[in-house]
């Protein structure tokens, strides 16, 4: 029987980060994934996927709607939808192929089939051919990710009601899509689609899109969505779905109980994931998962087996994929005897619609709730000379620092690049920075970032200069 220091069980951003850092440390480490491809959801049917749609959609949608205004002519503009798929699967391709090498690199041995405990040091590998496979660990990481969830109510056929796997794979720009959840899922995947000429619809429970970001973020790019033509029905309480073999229907209470029906091609469900642990063997050792199936771990992403670790979007917090790779690494640190940390308060978010939305740190809400002195500069993209140039000029940067020590709180962006700059806003955290210290450096111009630095400004004593 193989023994290792360490056995990965799962290849997303989580399980591949982690095996590499315990390579990089010297450890003998494998590495356990189900499918014929490594890189999990984010690489295959998630983060890279839905950016490549992102972009394509975006560069159609840029070409249709401004490039006339920039001088630009062009005749019988049109989208070739299994053209834009397949660009999309070469990008998957390349970026799994990716991993591979990675894994070859660093001498990490890749097992393909369904991991589970047999005890809390071996792990059966069931092969797609049938065969299987034990192995021994020393330790453990489990970093098996997440799935889509649904309402009881729902069934998800994969054909007319669909989750965001299938969404990424439509082989023809339909007509109507209606979509459940205003989060991040239901807002990238429905801009996707609305730009390619989709009429989508918003359905979203909470009277807010993003509703746990800061509200601001949610009022600022509803803005945007509408002004592009997508629906947002907010405060509406989805009761059924029921599909053809050719189109759906939902039906949805509005917030005074009135029905609504909606007829479309595609409802695409986007409520949430849900941690999965399926025939992981979890029940051979003893771990139990929580109320909404996480396994439970201590603060070094422990189980009640100190051997076993649990990391990404299996276990509690955000569901992303740089918040899994911090921890796939701080527990191969762990394991190697280092004292790693993670600030879990600096993990950004960003949704990647146009204009995108990121954000760091405390939302005003929380702030609020916690009874924190604090005070608010914000400045919008119109004032800015960069965002006019390349007709970008929706949305705003928003400063919260604290009202004594002005010490920045929370940074929340929603405009062009946000998703960039924001990292300007997570170092700044991260080593404490006042508001008056984003103003006293130089931020080249024109570029978005001077936004920043105006929204710093105007939290410090509302001294904006460029409005
Ligand atoms: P996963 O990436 O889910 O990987 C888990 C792996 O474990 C899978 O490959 C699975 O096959 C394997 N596995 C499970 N059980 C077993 C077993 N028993 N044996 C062997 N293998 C097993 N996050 C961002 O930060 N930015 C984004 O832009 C972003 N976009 C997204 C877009 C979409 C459409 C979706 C669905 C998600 C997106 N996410 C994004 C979320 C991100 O994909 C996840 O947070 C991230 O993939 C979690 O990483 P993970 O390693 O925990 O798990
Ligand atoms: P989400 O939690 O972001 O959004 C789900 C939305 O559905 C919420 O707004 C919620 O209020 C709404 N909702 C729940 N029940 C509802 C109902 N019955 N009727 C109407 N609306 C309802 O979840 P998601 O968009 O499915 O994404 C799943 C996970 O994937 C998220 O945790 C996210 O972190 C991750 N993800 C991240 C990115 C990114 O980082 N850019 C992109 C995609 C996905």
């Amino acid at each position: 029987m193989a023994t290792y220091d360490v056995a990965v069980i799962g290849s997303g951003p989580g399980g591949y980060v982690a095996a590499i850092r315990c390579a990089q440390l010297g450890l003998k480490t494998a590495i356990i994934e189900k499918y014929n491809t490594l890189g999990g959801t984010c690489l295959n049917v998630g983060c890279i996927p839905s950016k490549a749609l992102l972009d394509s959609s975006e560069h159609y949608h840029q070409a249709k709607e401004q490039f006339e205004t920039h001088g630009i002519k062009l005749n019988n503009l049109a989208v070739d939808m299994p053209q834009m798929i397949k660009r999309k699967r070469e990008v998957v391709e390349q970026t799994v192929g990716g991993i591979d090498f990675l894994m070859k690199k660093n001498k990490i041995d890749v097992f393909h089939g369904h991991g589970s405990f047999k005890s809390t040091t071996e792990i059966n590998i069931a092969k797609e051919d049938g065969s299987t496979e034990t192995i021994e660990a020393k330790k453990t990481i489990i970093a098996t990710g997440s799935k889509p969830s649904s309402l009881p109510f729902i069934e998800i056929d994969k054909k007319r009601v669909i989750t965001s796997t299938e969404a990424l794979e439509l082989q023809k720009v339909p007509k109507k899509m209606v979509v459940i959840g205003g989060g991040v899922i239901g807002l990238e995947l429905g801009s996707v689609y609305q730009r390619l000429g989709t009429e989508v619809t918003i359905v979203e429970y909470m009277d807010s899109i993003i509703p746990t970001m800061d509200r601001t973020m949610g009022k600022e790019l509803g803005r945007s969505l509408k002004k592009m033509g997508m629906k947002l029905l907010l405060s509406h309480k989805v009761k059924e779905v029921s599909a053809t073999s050719r189109s759906v229907t939902v039906k949805a209470d509005d917030k005074k109980g009135k029905e609504i029906e909606l007829k479309a091609d595609y409802c695409l469900v986007a409520v949430g994931r849900k941690p999965y642990t399926d025939g992981l063997g979890l029940e051979n050792v003893g771990i139990a998962t929580d109320e909404r199936g996480r396994i439970e771990v201590n603060d070094h992403l422990q189980t009640k087996h100190a051997n076993i670790y649990a990391i990404g979007d299996v276990i509690k917090g955000a569901m992303l994929a740089h918040k899994a790779e911090e921890e796939g690494t701080l527990v191969a640190e762990q394991i190697a005897g280092q004292k790693p940390h993670i600030n879990y308060l600096l993990i950004p978010g960003v949704v990647y619609t146009w204009p995108e939305v990121a954000s760091v740190g405390h939302t005003e809400e929380q702030l609020k709730d916690a009874g924190t002195p604090y005070k608010v500069g914000s400045f919008p993209f119109k004032a800015s000379g960069r965002a006019r140039a390349s007709m970008d000029t929706d949305g705003l940067i928003k400063v919260l620092a604290h009202k004594e020590t002005d010490e920045i709180l929370g940074v929340h962006m929603c405009g062009p690049r946000a998703a960039d700059m924001i990292a300007e806003a997570v170092v700044a955290m991260e080593f404490r920075a006042s508001a008056e210290d984003i103003t006293r450096m130089s931020h080249a111009h024109p570029t978005f970032t001077e936004s920043f630095r105006e929204a710093a400004l105007a939290a410090t004593d509302n001294r904006a200069i460029h409005i």
